[in-house]
């Protein structure tokens, strides 16, 4: 079952909803005709099927991306859905229009603007070097001025993320050494969250739900680490009227 992480009623009026699919809601890797992937249609419609208690915009309102864990963010105007751009944020102030997300170990987050936006954010190590959080903060910022919160789903923790002590270097350079972790098997790893914390501090994002599941762990994820699988599960948002 999807999970809800997020119900928060905004200043502007509306309400923001935040969810994540897990392995029973179905693969969520969603492609057009060329890249043989599901469809959006297919893929939303198996995942409202299985979660009939939430009431989600039909999938003609749903926008994903091709995700090249760059920093572009995507707006999404009203009576139109982005269907495959490559960017890796998504950012809306219209009702009803689901932004989606496509991970299976990189970190993925919802941005909320108090007054009356929304984002959604795909951040993996290079997204998080290109700045992907920062650039999608700046957009929503851009379209509804005010104060943001943060919302972060479930991601491959330090206890599997290993990384060669080497390539930790950059990382340390860039956010200090709380960056580096311990596998279960206490090689040295890569701690995405304290990264992403480190940047919404900066920003000044409160940070209000995290999901500490970790992706390579927990069965109800994929980790593309754990095994090389293409299925992804999907962090989705949207707004709607109060
Ligand atoms: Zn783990």
């Amino acid at each position: 079952m999807a999970q809800v992480l997020a119900e928060r009623h905004l200043a502007s009026g509306h309400v923001a909803w935040v969810a994540m699919s897990e392995v029973i809601d179905g693969d969520m890797a969603i492609g057009n005709l060329s890249t043989r992937k599901k469809s959006i249609q297919e893929a939303s419609q198996s995942l409202m099927e299985r979660n009939a208690g939430l009431t989600i915009p039909s999938s003609q309102h749903w926008s994903f991306l091709t995700q090249v864990h760059g920093e572009r963010s995507i707006q999404v105007e009203a009576n139109e859905a982005i269907t495959g751009l490559e960017g890796d944020a998504l950012v809306t102030t219209q009702v009803g229009k689901v932004l989606t997300i496509q991970v299976a170990d990189c970190v993925p987050i919802s941005l909320i603007s108090e007054n009356g936006a929304i984002a959604v954010v795909h951040a993996g190590w290079r997204g998080l070097i290109n700045g992907v959080i920062e650039s999608a903060s700046q957009e929503l910022e851009r379209k509804a001025s005010g104060n943001q919160v943060a919302i972060i789903g479930p991601h491959i923790g330090s206890c599997c993320y290993e990384f060669g002590r080497q390539d930790l270097e950059q990382f340390v350079k860039l956010f200090g050494s709380l960056v580096i972790g311990n596998t279960n098997s206490s090689s040295p790893s890569l701690n995405l969250l304290t990264i992403v914390q480190l940047i919404l501090r900066k920003k000044s994002i409160g940070l209000i739900h995290v999901d500490n599941s970790c992706t390579s762990c927990d069965p109800k994820f994929w980790s593309y680490r754990a095994n090389r699988t293409q299925k992804r599960q999907c962090l989705f948002a949207w707004l709607e009227k109060n």
